[in-house]
């Protein structure tokens, strides 16, 4: 079974062809800057990359381009559509209406539309890749894969905010978190790599990338995560804040004469690293200041890293426990120093670092001692991956509900 694993974005989309009998990506690549004067495909497959350089004005054309290059002669890997046996979406808000992976039919669409609200960035983009995958491959069923619904499985205690109840019965004002598959993925490696009973283990993943959530995960329910309705709740980010007393807004909107656009555009993208450094919102650039002197750069780094120690120790008690700590995405496997930074100290915990091993990047490796009481762990995400698995099995066990179906009614 080949499936499309497609992650649109309002201005980009990622995709990659899964051949699910080894797992094995056949092709990956993305188009960027849809919509702009020049915008880009570069394709991959083992191997050989082509980038072309073209105006792609929207989605359709975009996907087509997709489409057309996977099953071209020179950097093709299918010989026609009939090849993609499913489309597996990527999609960001299923609000409180999923907790799991769905055949898109177009009540889900409609479902999803209700959603835009939650999620205005994300949500339109999505459901437009799912409209034009329908229009372009309308034989090939699509699967929805969501952020939100590994975290269906906190309960009221944990999503619910202290605010009048009616806000979350009639406007949805809840804590649903995001990253999801990421979360999903890295916590179910990680037992198989202990060799644990996944429903045993008490696991806190750091998802540290531009966007950086944590979860704490309890025999294999979500206890905890750190984003909430919206991904700018908990951890510094690159460009958001994370946790922030909410009385800061009416009083910069008064103090600065700002707009609630205004503080909605600081707050998604000139905040986090990026607003306290004045560098930029990438570590690679942030530790190359600091380096030089920087002490705002350094700052930032120190911030961003205190707030992800602060959230350990709160999972740690919630759960009463950890036996597996996790980094991921971009910060979590690359940055060697943070992670380093991040886990100082926390010998009381029962958690040790080993520097040598930490040494690494963007390995799957374990970086705490022989000696630590708690397993740390370097596992590269996986999010694309994780929605070709949920959508073969959507897909296999929509098949199985026909069949038995049409053998009911045959009895019957
Ligand atoms: P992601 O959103 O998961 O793609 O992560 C992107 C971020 O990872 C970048 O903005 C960088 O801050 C960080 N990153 C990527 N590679 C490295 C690296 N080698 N060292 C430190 N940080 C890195």
């Amino acid at each position: 079974m080949n499936v499309f694993v497609l992650n649109c974005g309002s201005s980009s989309l990622k995709y990659q062809l899964i051949n699910m009998e080894d797992e094995k990506v056949a092709a990956q690549g993305l188009v960027e800057k849809i919509g702009e004067e020049i915008s880009f495909l570069k394709h991959n497959t083992d191997g050989d990359e082509v980038v072309i350089e073209e105006n792609i004005k929207d989605h359709n054309q975009a996907i087509e381009m997709v489409l057309d290059i996977l099953q071209s002669r020179e950097h093709g890997v299918i010989e026609n559509m009939d090849k993609i046996n499913v489309v597996g979406h990527r999609v960001v808000h299923a609000g409180e209406k999923f907790s799991g992976s769905v055949l898109i039919t177009k009540a889900v669409i409609d479902a999803l539309r209700e959603n835009i609200k939650l999620a205005p960035l994300h949500n339109p983009a999505n459901i437009i890749g799912i409209e034009v995958s329908k229009k372009l491959m309308p034989k090939t069923p699509d699967v929805g894969v969501f952020d939100t619904a590994f975290h269906q499985s906190m309960s009221a205690e944990s999503f619910l905010y202290a605010l009048p109840y009616e806000w979350y019965e009639e406007n949805g004002v809840r804590r649903y978190g995001f990253h999801g598959t990421s979360h999903k993925y890295v916590s179910e490696r990680g037992a198989v790599i202990l060799n644990k009973d996944y429903d045993k283990l008490k696991i806190i993943t750091c998802h540290l990338g531009n966007g950086a959530s944590m979860a704490a995960i309890d025999q294999g329910r979500v206890v905890d995560t750190s984003m909430g309705l919206t991904p700018l709740e908990g951890l510094v980010m690159g460009t958001r804040p994370g946790d922030l007393d909410p009385g800061i807004i009416p009083y910069i909107m008064k103090e600065r004469d700002m707009t609630i656009e205004e503080v909605d555009q600081a707050l998604n993208k000139a905040s986090g690293v990026l607003g306290i450094s004045g560098v930029s919102n990438d570590f690679r650039e942030l530790a190359e200041a600091a380096e030089k002197g920087n002490k705002r750069a350094e700052l930032a780094v120190n911030i961003f890293c205190r707030r992800v120690k602060k959230y350990i120790g709160a999972y740690i008690a919630l759960m009463g426990g950890v036996d597996l700590l996790i980094f991921t995405a971009g910060i979590g496997e690359n940055a060697v120093e943070v992670r380093s930074q991040i886990l100082e100290n926390l010998e009381y915990l029962g958690i040790e670092i080993d520097e040598v091993k930490n040494n690494n990047r963007g390995e799957e490796i374990k970086i705490s001692s022989d000696s630590s009481a708690v397993d740390v762990y370097v596992i590269p995400t996986n999010e694309e991956l994780v929605i070709a698995r949920e959508a073969k099995k959507i897909v296999e066990n929509h098949i199985k509900d026909v069949l038995n179906d049409l053998i009911n009614e045959n009895k019957s």
